[in-house]
C-alpha cells in the first residue's frame, strides 16, 4: 500500500517543512512591517514619480541591519533564515518595490563573496555590504549577452599579480550607488563560459564608468545603468573563487536571488490584493458595495488563491535553502510562478478599481508597472522554464 506520508517525506528530503519563524525572526518581521508600512509607503509615490533613489529607506534598513538579513553575523549580518529574508523583502516590496530590489541585489553580491571569498575578502567586502556601508552591484548582463549570459564578452587579462578588465555591462541595478561591483569577465575566451571568473572592482577604480540611469517603465527608484570598463586595473587578489568559476558563481547567486525576486513579486501582489479588498468594500455601484457582485468578489478570491500558492512555493524554496538542499529548480519555479501570479493580480486590481486603477493618484498602476521587471530580471520566465525542464530531464 502506498504510504502517502512517507512518499511525501521522501519528496522533500525526509525533513518536515516548517515555515515558522523564531521569536527573534518574528521581531525582525514586525519591525520591517512597521517601518515599511509607515515610512516607505508614504515615500513611494514621490520616489516613483521623480525617479529618486530611496536614500532614506536604505539608510533606515542599514540601521536595522536589514541589508544583511541573511549574511553571517561574523561579517556584520543578522544571520537570519532565508524564510525570514523572504518575509522581509515581501514587506519592503509591499510598500516600495524599488527599495526591495536594491536590497535584494546588494544581498546577492554579499552572499556570493561570503560563499566563495577568502577570509580576507569577506572581512573587506561582506562587512561593508552587511552593514550598509556600501551597496553591491551584480554585473553579468551585457549588450549582446542577456539570457545567454555565458557568451559575455568582457575580458579579464591577467598581467602578473594584476587583472585588466575591458568591456561593457548593461542593466546593472545599484551601479550608480554601489561601492562594490561583482564583475563576471572572461579570462580565457577560448574556453567559452568556462573561462569566466568573478572579480570585485571597487567604485573609484580608474577606467570604471557608470552610465546614466535607463528610463524605465517602473521601479523608478532603482537606478539601472550601463557600466563601462576601460582598462580597469585591479589586484589579482580581487578574484572571487577559482579561475573559470565565475559563471557557476553567478548561477549559484541567482538560485538565492530568484527567491528574493519571488518575494518581491509577492509583496507587490499582496499590496494590490489588499487595496482591492478595501476598495471593493468601500466603492458602491447600483446601490451596493461592488464586492456584492460575484464578478468582482470571484476576481479577488482568485487573487487570494494564487498569491497563497505562490507564497507556499517561495517559502518552500527558501526552506530548502535553509536546510542546505539543492534548490535551483524550486527557486526558478517560485520566481516564475510568483511573478506571473503577481502580474495577473496587479492587472486584476486595475480592473477592480475601474478608472481609478488607471489614475496616477493611486498606487495601483504603479504596482502593475513595477511588477513587469520581475518577469524579466534574474532570468526571464522563459529561462526559468528552461532551468526547470533541464532539471527534470537531466
Ligand atoms: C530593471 C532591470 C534590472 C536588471 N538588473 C540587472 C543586474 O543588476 N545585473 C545584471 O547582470 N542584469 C540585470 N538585468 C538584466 C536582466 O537580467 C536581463 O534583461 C535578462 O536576463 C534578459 O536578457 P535580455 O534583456 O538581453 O533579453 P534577451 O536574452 O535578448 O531575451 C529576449 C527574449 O528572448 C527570450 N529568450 C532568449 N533566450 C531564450 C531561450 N533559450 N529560450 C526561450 N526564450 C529565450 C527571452 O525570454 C525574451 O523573451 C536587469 C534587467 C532589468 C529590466
Amino acid at each position: 500500500m502506498c504510504d502517502i506520508k512517507t512518499s511525501y517525506l521522501e519528496l522533500i528530503g525526509k525533513a518536515i517543512m516548517d515555515f515558522n519563524l523564531s521569536e527573534d525572526e518574528k521581531l525582525i518581521q514586525e519591525t520591517i512591517k512597521d517601518l515599511a508600512s509607515s515610512k516607505f509607503a508614504a515615500r513611494a509615490d514621490k520616489i516613483d514619480k521623480e525617479s529618486l533613489f530611496p536614500e532614506e529607506n536604505i539608510k533606515e534598513l542599514a540601521e536595522l541591519g536589514m541589508l544583511g538579513t541573511i549574511l553571517d553575523p561574523e561579517y556584520g549580518g543578522a544571520g537570519a533564515s532565508t524564510i525570514t529574508y523572504s518575509v522581509v523583502l515581501e514587506e519592503i516590496a509591499k510598500a516600495c518595490a524599488s527599495t526591495s530590489v536594491i536590497t535584494s541585489v546588494t544581498t546577492m553580491v554579499g552572499l556570493a563573496i561570503q560563499r566563495e571569498g577568502t577570509e580576507e575578502q569577506k572581512e573587506k567586502w561582506v562587512t561593508k555590504i552587511a552593514t550598509g556601508e556600501t551597496l553591491g552591484s551584480f554585473c553579468l548582463t551585457e549588450p549582446t549577452a542577456g539570457s545567454d549570459a555565458g557568451s559575455l564578452k568582457t575580458t579579464a587579462t591577467i598581467e602578473g599579480d594584476e587583472v585588466v578588465i575591458n568591456g561593457q555591462k548593461l542593466w546593472i541595478t545599484n551601479a550608480a550607488h554601489a561601492g562594490i561591483f561583482l564583475v563576471m569577465a572572461n579570462e580565457n575566451p577560448s574556453l567559452g563560459h568556462k573561462g569566466i571568473s568573478a572579480f570585485v572592482v571597487e567604485k573609484d577604480t580608474p577606467g570604471l564608468q557608470v552610465g546614466a540611469p535607463e528610463k524605465k517603465m517602473g521601479l523608478n527608484g532603482s537606478h539601472t545603468c550601463a557600466v563601462f570598463f576601460d582598462n580597469v586595473r585591479i589586484p589579482l587578489e580581487n578574484r572571487i573563487g577559482d579561475p573559470g568559476k565565475g559563471f557557476s558563481i553567478a548561477l549559484k547567486s541567482l538560485d538565492t536571488g530568484r527567491i528574493g525576486i519571488a518575494s518581491q513579486a509577492l509583496g507587490i501582489g499582496q499590496a494590490a490584493f489588499e487595496a482591492s479588498v478595501n476598495y471593493a468594500k468601500e466603492r458602491e455601484q447600483f446601490g451596493k458595495p461592488i464586492h456584492k457582485f460575484q464578478a468582482v468578489s470571484f476576481r479577488i478570491a482568485e487573487m487570494k488563491m494564487k498569491l497563497e500558492a505562490a507564497q507556499l512555493l517561495t517559502r518552500k524554496a527558501a526552506w530548502m535553502r535553509d536546510k542546505g538542499m539543492k534548490h535551483t529548480m524550486e527557486s526558478s519555479m517560485a520566481k516564475a510562478f510568483a511573478t506571473e501570479v503577481a502580474s495577473e493580480v496587479t492587472q486584476n486590481a486595475i480592473k477592480t478599481f475601474g478608472g481609478m486603477g488607471f489614475s496616477k493618484e493611486l498606487p495601483i498602476e504603479r504596482y502593475h508597472r513595477d511588477i513587469q521587471a520581475t518577469l524579466l530580471y534574474e532570468g526571464t520566465n522563459d529561462i526559468q522554464r528552461l532551468v526547470i525542464a533541464k532539471n527534470l530531464f537531466a
